[in-house]
């Protein structure tokens, strides 16, 4: 048959037209496309072997091959996979057959801002044998259908129209040869595609687990040897070609479970993830059902040195049967897991724009979904049985995970039972979850109490504590700044309220006779309360009695709807907008700084001196909560006072 010039369908040759003209950046996927259609060819062959038996010969080496020709300016990827008849050819590269496609491309026609927004959609997903002309003003096509005696060449410029012809050719298989663009102003130097660096990175970044070999010839530089066998860099060194596979080809993931060694895991993790250490649990696992997909996660031991910058980026990588799509699908990790890494292929991602599209988000939520609950449940797992794990996973991450209750409403539901907290209950180095502190929670206490402090001992020392001690109450410890705003998405657990000992009225706990009691009291002594409020002012918002203080005279509590004294601390220390705290004194009436009190009220209620008792009382309160007192220089003029008098 005689060379023949024909169109593209409407369809491609729109197609075409985008691909050559978009100013789209990520044009070396053409790469990973023409591979991944090669690899598919050879699967073709593999399965049609299976009943044609004289298909294959014996020991072939089913694979492909890249060679770049820098002089010429070509690029060719062949492989002896199932090859094209000229049907075929005519109707696979002349044709879109996708009725996806179609509405894609007018999707695409409604767009104002085509580049930014579909192009980004393109790189992700593949567009298949015409992103070839994105790099290439001219491409060919030579095949051989495992069906025919002939061969088919193939040619076009992309132009609207291409030609085909019979050819003589000897083996089957398709090679495709890309006759690559001059470098334009601004744009990549297309010339850099016949590099054997760039072509071995490309091949590693993006093909690397395909499963037949992907062969190039390379240059080997090998330097003569000095008496003692070392290379001698001195001398002239010769030069050769050899042919090198490329890829890795085995994919660790889409192996069983139980065929991958633990070393093989780490040594995965380590090459691909760029880190140091072992990971500290790697979760392998197959779904299947309405999609299909293999996660291999792994949770780090050690945060990233950019773990805490703007730049750090969470993700998961994508893959579609071997072919690497992406290397951060966001949408896969919820904030609060952010430091986990891994990848998920699915053979339903498929590289065809088309279905693509139509099925992207569905796919990834239920993805996301099992990424999620998968990860979960292994911390769960660990935070049940191996503790000291947790905890130095805890020490790396916790942060993370309380930070994710604190921005995301909904995580509290779903993460609450992975917080551990030191407590008053807790030896050295130990923590308490939530729902174990509810478990051995006392008889009678209703609540769970937190206390929140730079450090154990703050804590411990705190007044407050007194009544917990007493009670023998747990109570948890709040050491980082960041925890006692959990509290404010996540206000209880097990149905238990979570409650701090220095807010509002702890007294619930107590008997109605205890209640009754302090009520009476502060009744009988209401005028002295009232005079000390009227002096300390608007730095506090009422001076009452308090039953929760057994040793100390005093302390400070904020109110009930307000925000605490350590939250206005932390969103001071932010320059955020600050909601004062209401500040509640309370006062031990059994103790003898208070009877010293009511002494100089008694004596002279205009008195200087019970001016400066209360005062004192208050900056004293405020010291105890890591507070500086309102003025300083007057406390220590105070203090002065009191001490040589
Ligand atoms: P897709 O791969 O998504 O189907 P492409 O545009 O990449 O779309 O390719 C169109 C078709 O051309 C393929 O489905 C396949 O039938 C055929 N084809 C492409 N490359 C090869 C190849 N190397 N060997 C055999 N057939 C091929």
């Amino acid at each position: 048959m005689a060379k023949e010039q024909r169109s593209f369908q409407t369809e491609t040759k729109k197609l075409l037209d985008l691909m050559i003209h978009s100013i789209y950046t990520n044009k070396e996927i053409f790469l990973r496309e023409l591979v991944s259609n090669a690899s598919d060819a050879i699967d073709k062959l593999k399965f049609k072997s299976l009943t044609e038996n004289s298909l294959l010969k014996e020991d072939e080496e089913l694979g492909l091959f890249i060679k770049a020709d820098i002089e010429a300016k070509t690029l060719t990827i062949s492989d002896n996979g199932i090859g094209m008849t000229r049907e075929e050819v005519v109707e696979n590269l002349g044709t879109i057959a996708k009725s996806g496609t179609e509405n894609f491309i007018k999707s695409l026609e409604n767009v104002e801002n085509k580049e930014n927004m579909d192009m980004e959609l393109i790189g992700q997903f593949g567009v298949g044998f015409y992103s070839a002309f994105m790099v290439a003003d001219k491409v060919t096509v030579v095949t051989k259908s495992s069906d025919s005696d002939k061969g088919i060449i193939w040619e076009s410029t992309g132009d609207g129209t291409y030609t085909i012809e019979e050819i003589e050719k000897a083996d089957r298989g398709t090679s495709i040869t890309l006759h690559l663009k001059e470098k334009t102003e601004g744009d990549e130097t297309f010339e850099d595609y016949t590099s054997e660096y760039i072509l071995k990175n490309l091949i590693t970044k993006y093909s690397n687990f395909v499963r037949y070999p992907v062969k190039m010839e390379v240059e080997k530089t090998e330097y003569p040897k000095k008496e003692d066998g070392s290379p001698d860099y001195e001398a002239e060194p010769t030069k050769s070609k050899e042919i090198e596979t490329i890829n890795a080809m085995k994919p660790i993931w889409l192996k069983n479970k139980n065929e991958v060694k633990d070393e093989e895991y780490n040594d995965f993790y380590k090459q691909t993830f760029h880190d140091w250490t072992d990971p500290l649990d790697v979760i392998h696992s197959k779904a299947e059902g309405t999609v299909e997909f293999t996660t291999l996660l792994f949770i780090p031991k050690k945060a990233p040195f950019d773990f805490n910058t703007p730049g750090f980026k969470k993700g998961i990588k994508l893959y579609s049967k071997n072919v690497f799509i992406k290397d951060k699908c966001e949408d896969l990790l919820p904030d609060y897991f952010k430091f986990v890494k891994g990848l998920v292929d699915s053979s339903d991602f498929s590289l065809n724009i088309s279905r693509e599209i139509l099925q992207k988000t569905t796919q990834l939520k239920v993805i996301a979904k099992n990424i999620e609950k998968k990860v979960h449940d292994s911390l769960k797992y660990i935070l049940n049985s191996e503790r000291a794990t947790y905890i130095e996973f805890w020490n790396e991450f916790g942060k993370i995970l309380k930070n994710g209750i604190y921005a995301d409403y909904g995580a509290k539901d779903k993460i609450a039972d992975l917080l551990i907290f030191e407590s008053s209950k807790t030896k050295d180095g130990e923590f308490v979850t939530l729902k174990e502190y509810v478990d051995r929670m006392e008889e009678g206490q209703e609540k769970i109490y937190f206390a929140v402090g730079n450090s154990k001992a703050t804590i411990e020392n705190s007044p407050q504590m007194e009544y917990f001690r007493d009670k023998d109450y747990e109570v948890l410890y709040f050491l980082d700044r960041i925890d006692e705003f959990i509290t404010t998405n996540l206000s209880e657990f097990d149905g238990k309220k979570i409650q701090s000992i220095s807010k509002g009225d702890v007294e619930s706990s107590t008997t109605e006779e205890e209640k009754k009691e302090i009520k009476e009291k502060q009744e009988s002594e209401k005028e002295i309360l009232e005079a000390m409020k009227t002096i300390l002012g608007e730095s506090v918002k009422e001076v009452r009695f308090t039953n929760r203080l057994k040793t100390s005279p005093v302390c400070i509590v904020s109110g009930e709807g307000s925000v605490s004294l350590n939250m206005e601390k932390v969103l001071k220390d932010y320059d955020a907008f600050v909601p004062k705290a209401e500040k509640i004194l309370e006062i031990n009436p059994e103790h003898k700084l208070y009877t010293k009190i009511k002494e100089l009220y008694n004596e002279d209620k205009e008195s200087q001196k019970f001016k400066n008792y209360t005062n004192m009382l208050l900056d004293q309160a405020l010291l105890m909560e890591g507070l500086t007192p309102a003025n300083p220089t007057e406390f220590v003029n105070r203090l002065t006072e009191l001490m040589v008098n």
